[in-house]
């Protein structure tokens, strides 16, 4: 069997000299809608302020000009978001991206102690932040040296934001001011290796990293959507997401599922997103009400409360035509559930990962719910391989692992060839998810080889949790693993070997085992962000099971945690 290719002919030009910025705000490509006659960028979700594309212009020359002005960016500075969606988010990316400067996205419900890692690892030297994150970016910067004159705040109408200086006061000095920088522009070809993003990602093993992105992988996948199904062909009234369309950007900029497919994908291909800042289901029934929104991409806990949470049935829905979920696993039985609900709107799912920026498949746009249980169909471009352990190719419905090859892989880990080789081979992928593809090019996601767990569809790298669990002073050996939940997709659980000392305690008092159990979920929720804490408990065990060379056999313990839930 030899590899298989995404359906679709061959993809249209994917310009590799311009920049992210110059392919959204200056270039016409042949798939994109007339941009002059786009309707607003981007609408405000509690205000309903709509940006059209001459205030996006306005706003990314302006803030790019105080960038140089205020903070001397220049090609290859590394800046830090660290906020929840907000209207100017993309504004600043772009801004940026003028100065040849590279984004770093962090999740803004980080500790100082996770942004400190972000910022160390990728040398960042400026911050963007959402004035309710300002106390832990401060702490952060401080910790890592970058002065606090080096931390802006996005605006927030009635915040109280102190002696911080906002993006609009930028903006403001940068449209005085004579312009200071000229445009980063790149050779023919560049795009290929510039870097656009430094996205965090522990791939398929070990502690979070920084994935190389450069310009043409946000680029290329854009593109790559645009030409999957019916998107371009059908006619009209058959298809599910059109020009024109009201979407909505609830899922979080930062990571590379908001930043690709939601922000530039939906906007390239004409649509106008409504910027959601925070998660709350009711909220989020109200826009989608308030706003006539017609297309929403979800992760599946969203998809798990539009089947079962009663305000569901309380708001009038009947906008929607599309959602699609990505970034986690859907089962066929929760799509056939919303299906129920939701008959009108088409179903999908899409599969991808940071490394492969972003989306290797794409819903089945010719169908209502496309194929039940499948995570997508490939997109157009896309080469994959299915693989044996021992690199054997198999062939369609068999399951392995899947290989791929595509214009928007990323080019590696920062600074960390081991584990780049070990990921990247000749420009292809491995994901470390098993799959099975049919003959008609729909992948369906069967299991997880890699350690990655996704909760909620947030990445946990058990290597980092277990890291942070050797410190506490009872442990003397962990390994953690997920935990399936109906919500969640899956919780972290820790399997523990006890100090000598902490058997001893427990020994003689059988209450020390519950009380030395809190204390070390203690000490992850203390220095964690919430998905990663240990919602799945703490299991005392006599002994990690490792093979001869000392590698963890997560296997087991995946399927210890899997009894134990069993057994209740
Ligand atoms: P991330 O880099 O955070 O996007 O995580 C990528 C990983 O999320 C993939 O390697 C998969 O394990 C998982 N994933 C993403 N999309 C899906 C999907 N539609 N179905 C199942 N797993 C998914």
């Amino acid at each position: 069997m030899s590899e298989i290719q995404g359906p679709g002919g061959p993809l249209p030009t994917i310009p590799d000299d311009l920049t992210l910025v110059q392919f959204m705000l200056d270039y016409q490509h042949p798939s994109r809608p007339p941009i002059a006659q786009q309707d607003a960028w981007l609408i405000e979700d509690a205000t309903g302020r709509r940006v059209n594309v001459d205030e996006v212009h306005t706003r990314v020359q302006a803030l790019a000009n105080a960038f140089r002005l205020r903070w001397n960016i220049e090609d290859n500075d590394v800046i830090c978001i660290f906020s929840p969606n907000h209207i100017d988010y993309p504004i600043a990316i772009w801004a940026a991206h003028r100065l040849g400067a590279t984004l770093t996205t962090s999740n803004p419900t980080f500790t100082s102690e996770e942004l400190q890692y972000q910022l160390n690892m990728t040398k960042a030297n400026a911050i963007i932040v959402h004035p309710s994150n300002l106390h832990v970016a401060l702490d952060a910067a401080r910790a890592v040296g970058i002065p606090a004159e080096r931390i802006i705040l996005f605006d927030v109408p009635g915040v109280a934001i102190g002696s911080q200086t906002t993006i609009s006061e930028f903006v403001g000095e940068g449209m005085s001011k004579p312009l200071s920088f000229t445009e980063r522009r790149l050779k023919p070809g560049e795009a290929r290796t510039k870097l656009a993003f430094l996205s965090l990602s522990s791939g398929t093993t070990g502690k979070p990293k920084a994935v190389c992105i450069p310009h043409i992988s946000p680029i290329a996948n854009v593109i790559m959507m645009a030409h999957t199904g019916n998107l371009q062909t059908a006619p009209m009234k058959k298809r599910s997401y059109r020009p024109g369309d009201v979407g909505m950007a609830l899922l979080p900029f930062y990571h590379i599922y908001g930043l690709v497919v939601v922000m530039h994908f939906a906007i390239f291909f004409g649509m106008s997103m409504v910027v959601i800042p925070k998660f709350n289901f009711t909220d989020m029934l109200k826009s989608i009400e308030r706003h006539r929104i017609n297309y929403i991409p979800v992760v599946p806990p969203i998809v798990v409360l539009l089947c079962k949470h009663p305000d569901a049935l309380k708001y009038d829905l009947s906008s929607l035509r599309a959602l699609k979920s990505g970034a986690a696993p859907l089962s066929a039985e929760a799509i056939k559930q919303l299906s129920e609900r939701l008959p009108k709107m088409s179903i999908g799912q899409s599969y991808g990962m940071t490394e492969t920026c972003t989306t290797v498949t794409f819903p089945q746009l010719d169908m209502h719910i496309g194929t039940p249980g499948s995570a997508g169909r490939l997109l157009p471009g896309v080469r994959a391989k299915v693989m044996d352990p021992d690199g054997k190719l198999l062939g369609y419905n068999q399951p392995g692992q899947l290989v791929v090859w595509s214009p928007a892989n990323a080019l590696g880990y920062l600074s960390n060839e081991q584990a780049t080789k070990e990921t990247f081979v000749d420009g292809w992928i491995y994901t470390g998810d098993e799959v099975i593809i049919n003959e008609q090019k729909d992948v369906f996601v069967v299991d997880r080889i890699k350690e990655l767990l996704k909760v909620r569809g947030f990445q946990v790298a058990p290597a980092e949790l277990e890291g942070h669990l050797l410190d506490h002073p009872d442990v003397t050996d962990v390994c953690v693993v997920g935990l399936p939940d109906e919500y969640s997709g899956e919780v972290p659980l820790a399997f523990i070997v006890p100090t000598p000392a902490a058997v001893e305690r427990i020994k003689k008092d059988p209450q020390e085992e519950a009380r030395t159990k809190l204390s070390i979920m203690k000490h992850v929720a203390d220095a964690k962000v919430n998905y990663k804490q240990l919602a799945g408990g703490v299991e005392f065990v006599d002994a990690i099971p490792k093979n001869p060379s000392g590698k963890l056999l997560r296997r087991f313990l995946r399927e210890r945690a899997k009894e134990l839930q069993a057994a209740g």
